[in-house]
């Protein structure tokens, strides 16, 4: 092998895969080539994320298991990029010699120049808060699938929800620029996507931080704008939050057909007092009210949700309410988690913490609750067709295609690979919690 190669490890959400692709893209017109074997790998590329602890220790624990190899051979360099590397970038660093660049969100787009530092001139870089902020500029032309694509619309987050490390890591919230997006999301299409998701921690609050000219653009105009491009088969956007979904946007999804019937809405609580404190800034009577309008206006629309139990204070009567709140709103899916103390938000301070084994009882107990609920609203799907994009080969099962439908229920059909990119109508032959079976009509 000849030239310089990396191989990349997304962790965490899909603002990591975006940021993966878009970093994959610079490297290659960079001349760098990819490979899967991470032992070849000039650079192995960690992109993590600080949401959870394990996912944190999990990657500590691969970056330990270097030392032998670094100690023959002065190989891998390392790249620590994304939230783990704002939090604690320095303090790895510092401890495994082998991290040669180190770079948070903010200073994702110095990483290729450092990189090419490093392998030309054995150089280091850590990037701290310090450093001038560069994101990638690049559109991200490599992605998995060039018929489904991402897009970041705003970066950081200003909730500031007691238990989430991600204000701490990703910095103030900060809208892109509307031509900015409309360029790659024009740029994608070009390229082929059929399907774009917008992506942020809190979509809804887009806009909010424009001054001037652009003073006044919300969420709910960039939606019709993108919505508005040739080509355009399907717009997401995720993730929503209740105290920043307006009914501007119910009404850009109304008007726009190709914008999917599907929200990503987390609660996180079922008691005014817990979300009180995690500082969510509603209540469940306004959250519920929300989904009903969501409900009433899109009929067919697919409601997801996110729920933490085992929050700092929570009582056993709390936690019920929380239990309670899936049986009444019977969310299609919800992504539960039991809380994870993160140091430097004030939850972590708290002394009324949640016993761990406590906090796993309680998360059995929702899931359970939850997987029953899906199942239920998927069996009903059965015998009913949905036109669905087929996005990749299943993980699981011989010449299965897996994709999803507007309203962003898993498909897995039985379909040749060259399918892969395509708009197929299926009928639901069969379901699961997580997903369905269908036949290709
Ligand atoms: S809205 Fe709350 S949970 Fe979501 S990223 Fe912002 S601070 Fe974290």
């Amino acid at each position: 092998m000849s030239g310089k190669y990396f191989s990349i490890r997304v962790i965490g959400c899909q603002m990591n895969v975006y940021d993966g692709d878009k970093l994959r893209g610079e490297l290659l017109a960079r001349g760098w080539k990819e490979t899967g074997d991470g032992d070849r790998a000039d650079f192995l590329i960690f992109l993590t994320c600080s949401v959870r602890d394990k996912a944190e220790q999990k990657v500590l624990s691969e970056l330990g298991k270097f030392r032998r190899k670094w100690e023959r051979a002065r190989r891998p360099n390392v790249a620590l990029l994304g939230c783990m590397a704002a939090r604690i970038g320095a303090e790895a660093a510092g401890k495994f010699p082998w991290i040669r660049v180190a770079a948070g969100p903010s200073h994702i787009g110095l990483a290729p120049d450092a990189m090419d530092d490093v392998i030309e001139n054995g150089s280091r870089h850590i990037f701290t808060d310090k450093n001038t902020a560069a994101g990638l500029s690049c559109l991200p032309k490599t992605a998995r699938n060039t018929h489904k694509a991402y897009i970041t619309i705003a970066n950081g987050c200003d909730q500031y929800c007691a238990y989430c490390i991600v204000p701490y890591v990703r910095g103030r919230f900060a809208s892109r620029a509307p031509e900015d997006i409309m360029r790659e999301a024009r740029g994608l299409v070009r390229g082929g996507a059929v399907e774009i998701t917008l992506l942020g921690q809190n979509v809804d609050a887009y806009g909010k931080d424009f001054a001037g000219d652009l003073a006044g653009y919300t969420f709910a105009a960039l939606l019709s704008d993108v919505a508005s491009i040739d080509g355009l088969m399907r717009l997401r956007f995720t993730t929503s939050h209740p105290s920043d979904f307006t009914d501007d946007i119910l009404e850009a999804m109304g008007s726009n057909p190709n914008v999917c019937r599907w929200v990503n809405l987390p609660v996180q609580a079922g008691s005014d007092k817990v979300l009180r404190e995690m500082n969510r800034g509603y209540t469940i009577s306004e959250y519920i009210s929300l989904v009903t309008r969501i409900r009433n206006s899109l009929p067919d629309v697919g409601l997801t949700s996110g729920l933490i139990v085992g929050f700092p204070g929570e009582t056993e009567e709390e936690f019920e309410q929380s239990a309670a709140l899936l049986e009444k709103l019977r969310f299609d899916l919800v992504h539960t988690a039991a809380y994870s103390k993160r140091e430097g938000t004030p939850a972590s301070r708290r002394a009324d913490q949640v016993p761990g084994e406590e906090r796993a009882r309680r998360l059995v107990k929702v899931n359970g609750i939850q997987t029953e609920i899906s199942r239920q609203i998927n069996s009903a799907l059965v015998g009913k067709v949905f036109q669905v994009l087929l996005d990749e080969r299943a993980p699981k099962g011989k010449d299965l295609l897996q994709g999803r439908t507007a309203s962003d229920k898993v498909v897995l059909v039985k379909a040749p690979p060259a399918l892969t990119g395509t708009f197929q109508n299926a009928r639901i032959t069969g379901y699961g919690p997580w997903c369905l079976e269908g036949e290709l009509l």
